[in-house]
């Protein structure tokens, strides 16, 4: 099933009472992430559609959940036998709950599903997503990411994708600057990344578009001076941004980000946003010969010309500096020397741990040094 086009409407989480008693569950299990839940005014409504219905709930998910979490969450869901699932938090509350409620009813032990020795099969109980974040478009792809032995894995499948969402931009209200920042740097981010896809298509370019040229517009008022109008403009980036990934994958910064998350902590946009405008540069000086898009060279260009335009500059490096300005002015360590990674050995790592198949659908190869010569370039 492709994921239905939910559209942010302010107040559209009152919607949840009238899907709730349409459901009509005789077992709900609720995931949700700590202080949000309640400070995005979800919880209220949450709990006034379930009310004298039977209801679990896993609380405090943390943020990028480990096997560890996976599997605790399929004990309780496993004991529990729910028919309907709620996720109401950011990216790693939505993740979490999609992959419990596909690997669950299919077995007890989730880790052969995490690192990819069983597929995910279709089945499990319907899911409602209903993200507090305007940021990783979850609720709209067939992705989960995970860490296991310490590493960042991501697993997909379309059974992932929750059959019912509900974005409502207020939720967002009282996101603190900090996660409106790297979350809205994950929209961002993951908008221009589908644009050069590999895989991207005229629909999934479409959607990209649109969710780059809002966040690019948004994000700062968002940020620093949010209204209502800034916040809905988010909200929309990111679930655009979701659909657009979920055809095209995303590409080199992704590629790169979970080391940075996994080894030095940085926030999973914040991460990914690190390497955005180097790898925009590299990939607009595509060759014949490294590039890896079957459409050739001038289709690579092409979109990144588009993406020059939406940006109002001239040139990749423009793109990189604006790029680079953008993340300082959210109040976000634009370098990579800032975050830690300060010496050429760490550099190395970092360019060996670039997940392969997120690196595979980048449009310009990594032949030879490239990657590491790229890493090293980067502040
Ligand atoms: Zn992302």
């Amino acid at each position: 099933m492709p994921p239905m086009k939910a559209s942010c409407t302010p107040g559209s989480i009152e919607t949840t009472a009238q899907l709730v008693a349409r459901l009509d569950p005789s077992s709900t299990l609720v995931f949700a992430g700590g202080r949000s839940y309640e400070a995005s005014g979800a919880a209220d409504v949450i709990e006034r559609a379930l009310h004298g219905r039977h209801v679990s709930m896993i609380r405090g998910v943390p943020a990028d959940p480990t096997a560890d979490d996976v599997r605790r969450a399929v004990e309780l869901f496993r004991s529990d036998a729910p028919d309907l699932v709620i996720a109401v938090g950011g990216g790693s509350v939505i993740d979490l709950a999609k992959a419990v409620r596909s690997i669950a009813p299919l077995a007890a032990d989730p880790t052969p599903f995490l690192t990819g020795e069983r597929p995910i099969e279709a089945g499990g109980p319907p899911l409602l997503a209903v993200p507090t974040t305007a940021g990783t478009g979850s609720e709209a792809t067939r992705y989960a990411v995970f860490t296991v032995n310490g590493e960042k894995r991501p697993i997909g499948h379309p059974a992932l994708i929750p059959e019912h969402v509900i974005l409502d931009p207020e939720l967002t209200y009282s996101l603190p600057p900090l996660v409106t920042a790297s979350t809205g740097l994950d929209a961002l981010a993951q908008a221009m990344e589908s644009m050069w896809s590999t895989r991207s298509t005229d629909s999934s370019y479409a959607d990209a578009r649109e969710a780059l040229r809002l966040a690019l517009d948004n994000l700062e008022t968002a940020v620093n001076l949010p209204d209502p109008r800034s916040r809905t403009a988010m909200c929309t980036a990111a679930h655009l941004s979701g659909r657009a990934i979920d055809i095209s994958a995303t590409t080199a910064p992704h590629a790169l980000s979970f080391h940075l998350t996994t080894r030095y902590g940085v926030p999973h946009g914040h991460a990914v946003a690190l390497t955005l405008g180097p790898v925009l540069e590299f990939n607009a000086a595509v060759r014949p010969d490294d590039c890896a898009d079957p459409r050739g060279p001038d289709h690579v260009r092409e979109a990144i010309a588009d993406v020059l335009k939406i940006m109002g500059v001239r040139t990749p490096s423009e793109g990189r500096a604006v790029l680079s300005q953008l993340v300082a002015s959210l109040g976000l360590e634009p370098t990579l020397s800032g975050m830690g990674v300060d010496d050429a050995s760490k550099r190395h790592m970092l360019a060996a741990s670039a997940s392969p198949i997120r690196l595979a659908t980048n449009p310009r190869r990594f032949a030879g040094t490239s990657l590491v010569d790229l890493i090293a370039d980067v502040p």
